[in-house]
Order: C-alpha cells, then structure tokens, then sequence
C-alpha cells in the first residue's frame, strides 16, 4: 500500500487535529467541507479556520482547490 509519503503528514495531521478536538469526528465522518458540504476525511482534509468563533473545514477535493470562497451550487435554493 502507499502509505510511506503520507505516514509522517498523516501523524502530523492526526495529533493537530486532536488537539483542535476534530480527530474523532473526522473520523466518525461528521465534519463536512464548509465548501462542498462532503465528509471531510483524513485523506482529503486540506484546511482549517476559524471565522467569529465557528470552525470552517475544507477539503481538497478539486472543486474545493481553486478559490476557498464558498459558492452557491444550483440544487441549494432552500431559502434566500
Ligand atoms: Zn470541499
């Protein structure tokens, strides 16, 4: 399997996000991309912020790279 490249940036990735208290629901897969709204997994989790208090999480996933400005998508027209 090709695991040795990302062994020590998955360790890293890991411990930080213990520390942020993300590690266990990221891997319960209840965080999703601020971005896309996918399940945010260790394998595709690529940025954190925090904006007033709330934590934004992004993946990086193509859509996702380009500009990490949320963007409507078509089929979300609930309200507004
Ligand atoms: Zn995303």
């Amino acid at each position: 399997m090709p695991k040795e490249l990302r062994a020590v940036h998955s360790e890293e990735l890991r411990q930080f996000l213990s520390q942020v208290g993300l590690l266990s629901e990221i891997e319960r897969g209840n965080v999703v991309c601020t971005q896309c709204g996918q399940p945010v997994t260790l394998e595709c989790f690529r940025a954190i912020e925090k904006r007033s208090g709330k934590i934004h999480v992004y993946c990086s996933r193509h859509a996702c790279r380009v500009d990490p400005v949320p963007v409507k998508l078509p089929e979300d027209e609930s309200d507004d």
